[in-house]
């Protein structure tokens, strides 16, 4: 339930309905807009009634029902867009925020050289992989705490912010020592042992969408974050599973823009895992953008043949620095929505 208080409600009457949505049971959610509080009441158990009768106590305005079964991500409980801030890069503003790096830390080398060569094409975050969930035992399973160490000297020389994959509970707190940013893998999207562990986490979550994952199933993954107390959360469209063959995945675009309407969360696009392709990163980053993205997130290798792994998605730096181009061309503003 949510309870809209007045744009004149004083501060002690949004408290008074604070305390009368802990008495009926739930947990209380304020959000402060610029014009009014909104007060979500969450949870289950709780005495709905007992919510709903306050639409006539001093400072309210109505009572709603959440229309959908996702309540902190729903944009009828914070009807303006989030913001995510990783170390000063604002996923969810006014700017389209690139984010770059290769699937896998491979060596301190291979990490720098991209990471230099990133910013240098105009990208503001770095990625790169530690710790890699493989389809196969017998793949490359990433560098672990080595790469860690790699992905930290690479931001203390660039200054990009770094989010890498954190797969297990027990990395939690290690990966927080040394990445800005944390990813939840398509495959972990649903490990809700580890959502659980994240809510607590002091940094931001990236979460990827599931190959298989409805709409709704992304964002109720997204809920155990926020409901868990953390709200700095950026959604990661990075491709389904379909009957499709002639790409690795099928990037859902319509996705994007029904993530957007649903939720106030900002939406991250994958075109590298979403298409599987080099010659695709470009067209659908610039798809991505036009139905909303507020970040693209692009794998990039110095020599793409020989990764370690997802070469044949990955760009070399003089594609990358092209596919940069491209996006701020004159086109970007015309097919750019309105970012407010
Ligand atoms: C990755 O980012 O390299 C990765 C493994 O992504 P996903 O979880 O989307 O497959
Ligand atoms: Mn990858």
């Amino acid at each position: 339930m949510i309870v809209n208080m007045s744009d004149s409600a004083t501060a002690e009457q949004i408290e008074h309905i604070i305390q009368r949505i802990r008495e009926a049971g739930f947990q209380p959610h304020v959000t402060r807009g610029t014009e009014r509080t909104i007060v979500a009441a969450v949870g289950s158990g709780g005495r709905r009634h007992e919510i709903e009768a306050l639409s006539v106590a001093p400072g309210v305005d109505n009572v709603v029902a959440i229309a959908q079964p996702f309540k902190l991500v729903s944009r009828q409980t914070r009807p303006h867009p989030s913001v995510v801030n990783v170390r000063g890069v604002k996923i969810g503003g006014p700017e389209v925020v690139v984010i770059a790096g290769p699937c896998s830390v491979e060596s301190r080398e291979q990490l720098l050289e991209t990471a230099h060569g990133v910013k240098q094409a105009g990208a503001t975050m770095l990625r790169g992989g530690a710790y890699k969930p493989r389809t196969s035992p017998y793949e490359f399973q990433g560098l672990g705490i080595e790469a860690l160490k790699i992905l930290r000297e690479a931001r203390e020389l660039t200054g990009l912010p770094v989010v890498t994959e954190v797969m297990s509970t027990e990395d939690v707190d290690l990966i927080c020592e040394y990445a800005d940013m944390l990813q939840v893998g398509a495959r972990n999207m649903q490990n809700f042992a580890l959502l659980r562990r994240l809510a607590t986490a002091k940094k931001p979550i990236l979460l990827k969408r599931g190959p298989s994952a409805s709409v709704k199933e992304w964002l109720l993954a997204a809920e155990y974050l926020l409901s868990g107390g953390n709200d700095q959360v950026a959604l990661c469209e990075r491709g389904i599973k379909t009957f499709e063959t002639g790409m690795r995945n099928t990037f859902d675009l319509a996705a994007i823009a029904l993530a957007k309407e649903l939720s106030h969360l900002p939406v991250v696009a994958d075109p590298s895992h979403g298409t599987g392709k080099q010659s695709l990163i470009g067209p659908v980053s610039r798809a991505a953008i036009a139905v909303g993205a507020d970040a693209i997130i692009v794998e990039v290798h110095p020599c793409p043949e020989r990764a370690l792994s997802d070469g044949p998605q990955s760009l070399d730096l003089a594609q990358f620095e092209r596919v940069m181009r491209s996006l701020s061309s004159p086109l970007r503003a015309v097919l750019t929505p309105a970012r407010a």
